[in-house]
């Protein structure tokens, strides 16, 4: 047989995970002038795109545009999609490995952190990634359900997802209207009772990990007073000496948006969104059926560690909020692939630059990969996974003209196909998933919405005259 990659013998490559770093490894393949590519794509949901459907906001469509890209890439006659495909259950990695030179593990991180706090639990506290999920219309989080007839609501944590969460509880019906979010999830947050919304930060302006156009789109929303104590946005000298130390134009701009909404005044919006600095919670408490009820709260100070960083410690004040939800938005975290290496600290899969390592001998695996935010962790735009996914690419490229690809016995497309129409008869091809988007435009179109969204399997396959 002639070395992978030639027109007799082409690199057959496996991209598990058709989120956007999916669709960036695959692309940077096809770019690649002397190399003869076939490239299957697999996702676990019927629907390409990862965080960008599921994830992204769904009054972000904008951001969403970024599929056009992905479209060109997904139709390019090298390249298949497997929806509805998982790795563990349909097609285990060792079958993989009999039917490709490389596979490429991209699946993204798809659970959430822990607050690890009394309380935790309890009805009504919940990951903010379920939230996203359910109001994205995953599949497999349709049916969770919300106690949106609670007054108060605190999200934790003051990254850009803690924005979003913020932002759908306080968008009014009309606002969610212009916007895909699922059908269901308009319905529920139509009868909304939630008024007030908590979005809690344990450090302080400085340190927010939200960016600033999603901390100005806040105050842009047509029915909601921003409200930030003006204490807690005065920089402490350890803050005000690290924003001085980086002179950063941007982080500069973030801690004056921030101030300016702590000089405005309420003019009696019916929803309050509170942005509070430099408080942690430290226990959820329930009322006498289990559904939490209120938040304690620990005030913080800024201390320096040993590398300079501030981190937040307690200063002994207390105080608690009255709240009937809670979204804890502390970070995304990756789940293993069954088969592969993972670091289990990180949630990551174990690798180097992109390259999977043996846990015991610390090697590369040969054939085996990973790119996104499986490789490095939840952190950064959809963008930044396009030079993460190069760098893994470009480890991909190397080892393959140093003879170091796996050896599969059926190399060709066809055979896998077999595979996947035998174990998975109800698989989502490219073209399904065309027709399934024609409809979902057209269904918006109906309402004069941007899209109606499938939002189950069954009724994708109905959709399709599969049932
Ligand atoms: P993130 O940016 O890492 O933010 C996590 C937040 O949780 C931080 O404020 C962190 O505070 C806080 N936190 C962590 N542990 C905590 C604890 N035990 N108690 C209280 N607070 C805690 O994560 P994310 O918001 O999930 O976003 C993930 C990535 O997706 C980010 O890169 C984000 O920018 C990106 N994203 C972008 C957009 C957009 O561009 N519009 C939208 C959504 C997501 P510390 O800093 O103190 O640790």
């Amino acid at each position: 047989m002639t070395q992978p990659g030639t027109a007799g013998n082409p690199l057959r490559v496996a991209i598990i995970g058709a989120g956007p770093t999916g669709f960036y490894t695959a692309e940077h393949l096809l770019k690649q002038t002397n190399l003869s590519v076939e490239i299957d794509l697999f996702d676990r949901v019927p629907t390409p795109f990862g965080l960008v459907r599921a994830g992204v906001a769904p009054d972000h469509l904008k951001i969403k545009t970024v599929t056009a890209v992905f479209d060109k890439t997904a139709t390019h006659p090298h390249v298949r999609f497997y929806g509805n495909v998982e790795i563990g259950k349909h097609l285990t990695v060792d079958e993989l490995k009999m039917h490709y030179h490389q596979i490429v593990y991209t699946t993204g991180a798809q659970t959430d952190r822990r607050m690890d706090i009394p309380g935790e639990d309890l009805a009504g506290s919940h990951p903010a990634t379920d939230f996203v999920a359910w109001y994205n219309g995953h599949p497999d989080y349709r049916d969770l359900q919300f106690d949106l007839s609670q007054e108060a609501a605190a999200v934790v944590g003051i990254g850009n997802v803690a924005i979003d969460v913020a932002r759908i509880l306080c968008r009014t019906p009309d606002e969610l209207l212009k916007s895909d979010i699922a059908d269901y999830a308009l319905e529920a947050l139509r009868h909304s009772r939630v008024r007030t919304v908590y979005v809690l930060g344990r450090r302080g302006p400085v340190q927010a990990a939200f960016s600033n156009p999603e901390i100005k789109e806040v105050g842009e929303m047509a029915d909601v007073d921003v409200i930030v104590p003006p204490a807690e946005v005065t920089l402490d000298p350890l803050s005000q000496a690290e924003l001085d130390r980086n002179n950063d134009r941007t982080l500069f701009r973030k801690v004056e948006i921030l101030q300016e909404y702590g000089r405005h005044e309420p003019t009696g919006k019916s929803r309050r969104l509170i942005f509070r600095f430099l408080v942690s919670p430290t226990a959820l408490e329930g009322d006498e059926t289990g559904h939490v009820k209120m938040m304690r709260l620990a005030h913080n100070k800024l201390v320096a560690t040993d590398t300079g960083t501030l981190r937040p410690k307690a200063t002994g004040e207390t105080e608690e909020i009255p709240v009937g939800l809670v979204f804890r938005s502390v970070g995304y975290r990756g789940v293993p692939v069954p088969g592969v290496p993972f670091k289990e600290s990180w949630g990551v899969i174990l690798n180097q630059k992109g390259r999977v390592l043996n846990p015991e001998t610390q090697q590369p695996q040969v054939g085996e990969y990973t790119a996104g935010w499986i490789k490095r962790g939840p952190n950064g735009v959809i963008g930044t996974n396009k030079p993460d996914a190069v760098e893994t690419v470009m480890c991909m490229l190397e080892d393959l003209a140093h003879g170091q690809t796996l050896t599969p016995a059926r190399p060709d497309v066809a055979a896998l196909a077999d595979l996947v129409k035998a174990r998975q008869s109800n698989y989502f091809s490219y073209a399904d998933w065309q027709r399934l988007n024609e409809m979902e435009l057209r269904r918006g179109q109906e309402q004069g919405r941007p899209r109606v969204k499938f939002t189950s399997v069954a009724e994708m396959l109905a959709a399709l005259g599969r049932a």
